[in-house]
């Protein structure tokens, strides 16, 4: 039976029947082709990292790609995970709040995700459950299989329809033999039966370990990792080994050997100096290649558009690896310690710093741990210095500090999110002589609350009570420095993730003094951008949104990239003819939203 028949015949959900595989309307078979990625042996393979590669270099090739990351843990977004153990959480365009793999693959493809891109298994069950209370199972048992799986693959077929994407990238998350994953990989399998052959894509990743003792590379841990996932039911196409150094032959025969994968299709991904080189390995090594002869799409493949990509990303590795002079940065928050929960901001600096020629070295100053005596000394050695987001008061006093010193000598300064509102309060304390000036975040019962929740304007956006989260337009005000940064424009949409704001009563006394809003919401009075003038700091500013969420290599964020280019004046680095000067910059809007572009 052609998958054509076969999907109709599937279809057709009623309760005379043990199948459920319920068909969006609009889905065109074979249409769509998908890659499935697994990981196998154990985490942090960079299966995101590698899936993204890979999807890009198939975007490269003309193809439409739209990822999706399926998560085994059964929270409904990532909005209440600790930083602390599972690293930044990425907010999207259209405020979903999801895993900082989402990230990757924003940046590595230039292209805005959405809700569609992202399920956790807390979705999956939701829905069913939902279901189930409806009477959608039609009197059935709801059960794992079919019901649960029928699920998955509906969510990956509807961004199919969603998305018209050539190839639909799946990330399994977690590792082949986790509890959690189990119904994940077993809808996969379910998937590429109904598509039929050519339609689905199996690329396992692996992880080719070398003991330092033996000092030769063993196979058994990868040829065992395989056979779980053959249990399964999966038998990949293609395997990508990760190691520290490139896979020999013989371990690449013996992994094919042991799992029924030509020898040449089993490739060695092994570790590189950045993530962005990863695109040209998968190339160089032909496993797009590969991907693209499994599923058929030759026809559909552009070799000039490939080339001209592929031009374009060697300039940007190329002044990745040239070796460049250095500016120290400062990033004064409270997870210092895990560089994970500043995984945006530490990405914003290195495009910015490529784009400007100059490298950045990121100074981590534990704000919990900064004493008043020590700022000078600790701040003194940076050239700029960044209060990122935050949640809490801990640590608020230290940020509090290094801002007055950041803005009574000068030194470049950036403040996102929480490290706006601190630059607020800062500056009412310190300018304005509020002296108890406060967030209600921190003391609930401040006489001076000068960021606060402020009900009303929720209610007027339609938020109750919640977290102010994703896309928001912001108008910036003409001939100012955040609109200079942005090559002019009035009118820009940065990410939103917060409940405090500045509140209104405290402005007119804020600007009096000096301060300057230079971004505001278009309807309300919500303060979304400060600035000091340059005539009186060379960069003081502040955003109340996430920038670093939508800096992307090719098209650094303004914000990140004035601070460079600052911070070079300070350390007096770069020529000026190496450094992009204000109005030069290299913004441009966003490349295509939604989960389609
Ligand atoms: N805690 C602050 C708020 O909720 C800032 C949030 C953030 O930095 N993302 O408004």
């Amino acid at each position: 039976m052609n998958p054509q028949n076969l999907l109709s015949t599937l279809s057709h959900v009623s309760d005379d029947t043990e199948f459920y595989t319920p068909m969006p309307p609009g889905y065109k078979p074979g249409k769509t082709k998908y890659v499935g990625v697994f990981g196998t042996v154990m985490s942090g393979l960079g299966k995101g990292i590698f899936a993204s590669s890979l999807a890009k270099v198939l975007k490269d090739k003309g193809l439409t790609v739209a990822p999706i990351k399926l998560e085994g843990y059964l929270n409904l977004d990532s909005g209440t995970l600790n930083p602390y153990r599972h690293g930044e959480v990425f907010v999207l365009d259209d405020g979903m709040e999801c895993d900082m793999d989402l990230g990757t693959y924003e940046r590595m493809l230039d292209q805005d995700m959405a809700r569609a891109n992202f399920s956790t298994s807390g979705q999956i069950f939701s829905t069913v459950l939902e279901k189930e209370r409806r009477g959608g199972y039609l009197g059935r048992d709801v059960q794992m299989i079919p019901h649960v799986t029928g699920e998955v693959k509906s969510k990956l077929r509807h961004l199919a329809v969603q998305s018209d994407a050539d190839v639909i990238f799946i990330e399994i998350g977690g590792t082949v033999g986790d509890v959690e994953n189990a119904y994940y990989i077993e809808a996969l399998r379910q998937l590429a039966f109904e598509e039929g052959p050519g339609g689905v894509c199996f690329v396992a990743l692996t992880y080719v370990l070398q003991p330092p003792a033996l000092g030769e590379q063993k196979s058994k841990a990868a040829q065992l990792g395989i056979k779980q996932l053959l249990e399964c039911g999966i038998q990949p196409h293609i395997i990508a080994c990760r190691a520290i150094l490139p896979v020999t032959s013989k371990v690449r025969e013996k992994i094919a050997m042991y799992s029924s994968v030509p020898f040449e299709r089993v490739f060695s991904m092994h570790d590189s100096e950045s993530i962005y080189v990863v695109p040209e390995m998968v190339r160089s090594a032909g496993l797009d290649q590969a991907v693209v002869e499994i599923l058929g799409l030759q026809d559909r493949v552009h070799p000039e558009l490939e080339e001209k990509n592929r031009t374009v990303w060697a300039e940007y590795l190329a002044s990745l690896r040239t070796s460049r002079e250095s500016v120290r940065i400062g990033i004064a928050g409270k997870y210092t310690s895990v560089r994970d929960s500043y995984a945006s901001v530490i990405k914003a600096l290195e495009h910015s710093g490529t784009r400007c020629g100059v490298k950045v070295d990121i100074d981590w100053i534990d704000v919990t741990e900064l004493k008043e005596g020590d700022v000078v000394s600790r701040l003194a050695p940076l050239h700029g210095i960044i209060v990122p987001a935050g949640f809490g008061a801990r640590g608020g006093e230290g940020k509090i500090a290094s801002i007055r010193y950041a803005r009574t000598t000068g030194l470049p300064y950036l403040g996102i999110c929480l490290g706006f509102q601190m630059a607020v309060i800062e500056y009412a304390r310190n300018v304005c002589g509020i002296s108890e000036g406060n967030s209600t975040e921190f003391d609930p019962e401040t006489r001076e609350p000068i960021i606060s929740i402020l009900p009303e304007q929720k209610q007027i956006e339609g938020l109750g009570g919640n977290m102010r989260l994703g896309g928001q337009d912001v108008m910036l005000t003409p001939g100012s420095l955040a609109s200079r940064l942005y090559n002019g424009a009035l009118e820009v949409r940065l990410r939103f993730r917060h409940r405090y704001e500045v509140d209104p009563r405290y402005i007119p006394q804020l600007e009096a003094s000096g301060l300057v809003f230079s971004g505001r919401a278009p309807h309300f009075p919500i303060m979304q951008v400060l600035e000091l003038p340059t005539s009186v700091h060379p960069y003081f500013i502040g955003t109340q949104a996430h920038p670093e969420l939508t800096s992307r290599p090719l098209r650094p964020d303004p914000f990140f990239l004035g601070l460079v280019r600052a911070a070079m004046t300070v350390a007096g680095v770069g020529g000026p003819g190496k450094m992009p000067t204000v109005g030069q910059s290299v913004w441009s809007p966003a490349g295509g939203a939604g989960a389609s572009s």
